[in-house]
């Protein structure tokens, strides 16, 4: 049997449009789906009908060979008997308990020696030595959450859950966590499903990502696609960033990087030491369109460019370039007929440095 995980249900709220999630797709060893989209989506309630903290009125659930929720021969696997580790958005760790005491929390059928070694295990991994005795409110946000994720991870899980496992922090720890829980899921070799608003998390810890808008799934796909590809225009609008291209850092030097993407350079503000591989992404509201020979914007970035597609929603419209690499812009009505814009018409586009953001990307990434 072809290992996949299946979700096709219907979980209703009173006086709240149902969230209907359905999707599809094939698991291997440490596949990461990211579920991404805005507050109040449906995210959080999709990934707790897969742990099973939630019902759904319709549906089925079926992990690889096990089907946990089937609604029409009413199947219903209990949380306790997926194999599932699951992690909440506010960690819920118990305030009056050690890191160690939290650890082993959910190890209580094991004998003694055994629930030990294994707190021990998974302290090691999370780099948690010398902290056990320490309480929750003795802890760093960061640490708070390796704990959270030792616990999730204690009872050797078949699946990952994790609910925007990175949101309670303050940004720089966030950025930090970020490539280390990335390279844990891989290092775990266990699939995982984890939640979140943040397109920078999507893109660094994603296999294939599904964007949930309105209770619905509306596209999955390996993130580059997705942000770069949006099916339609409600995808585009919920993702926020239109040119995802890969990208080579060749310099990097006080805190202004020169990034090379199909031979064309560009310049982004960004760390030390990232790279040299990434996902170079620029929001389509960032590029400014200006005729060709102009240059009047003070930006770093001046590419010279030709319009392919032109894709007018309202007040707005999306201009798809080729500057070398495909590029898109988002412009006013007005600015589309004051440039002439049409396919074909050469045109310059002028982007900020700070307009840049470059995003870590490894070689086993999809996509
Ligand atoms: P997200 O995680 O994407 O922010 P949620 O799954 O938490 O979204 O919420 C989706 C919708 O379901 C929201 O409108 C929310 O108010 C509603 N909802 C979630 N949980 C409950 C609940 N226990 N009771 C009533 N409504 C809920
Ligand atoms: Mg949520």
């Amino acid at each position: 049997m072809a290992a996949e995980m299946i979700v096709d249900i219907t979980k209703s709220f009173p006086g709240r449009p149902p969230i209907t999630a359905n999707l599809r797709y094939q698991v291997s060893g440490a596949t990461v789906l990211v579920l991404f989209g805005p507050s109040g989506s449906g995210k959080t309630t999709i990934l707790r009908c897969i742990a099973g903290l939630e019902w759904p009125e319709h549906g089925r659930i079926q992990f690889i060979s096990r089907t946990w929720l089937d609604t029409t021969d009413g199947t219903r696997v209990a949380p306790q008997e997926r194999q599932i580790g699951y992690m909440s958005q506010d960690y819920a760790l118990f305030p009056p308990y050690s890191v160690a005491g939290n650890i082993a929390y959910g190890l209580h059928d094991l004998p003694q020696k055994e629930r030990k070694k294994r707190v021990a295990e998974v302290i090691d991994l999370l780099q948690l030595r010398g902290l056990e005795e320490r309480k929750p409110h003795q802890l760093s946000g960061g640490q708070q959450q390796r704990v959270a994720l030792a616990r999730a991870i204690a009872r050797r899980p078949q699946l990952l859950l994790l609910d925007e496992p990175l949101s309670a922090l303050d940004a720089p720890t966030r950025a930090n966590l970020r490539e280390e829980l990335r390279a844990l899921l891989k290092q775990l070799a266990l699939p995982s499903i984890v939640v979140t608003h943040d397109w920078t998390e999507a893109l660094t810890l994603g296999d294939l990502m599904a964007v949930i808008s309105g209770g619905r799934v509306l596209q999955v796909g390996a993130p580059q696609e997705v942000f770069s590809r949006p099916q339609d225009a409600e995808v585009a609008r919920v993702v926020g960033v239109e040119t995802v291209v890969r990208g080579r850092v060749i310099d990097n030097a006080r805190g202004l990087a020169t990034v090379e993407v199909d031979g064309i350079k560009l310049q982004a503000l960004c760390a030390e030491g990232i790279g040299p591989e990434v996902f170079v992404c620029i929001r389509a509201e960032d590029v400014i369109l200006e005729p060709v020979g102009i240059g009047a914007t003070s930006a770093r970035n001046h590419l010279r460019g030709v319009v392919c597609e032109i894709d007018s929603a309202g007040v707005l419209a999306r201009v798809r370039l080729n500057c070398g690499f495909s590029l898109t812009a988002m412009v006013t009505r007005s600015a589309l007929e004051q440039l002439d814009l049409a396919p074909g018409v050469p045109i310059a586009a002028a982007i900020k440095a700070g307009a840049v953001h470059l995003i870590p990307r490894r070689d086993e990434q999809v996509g």
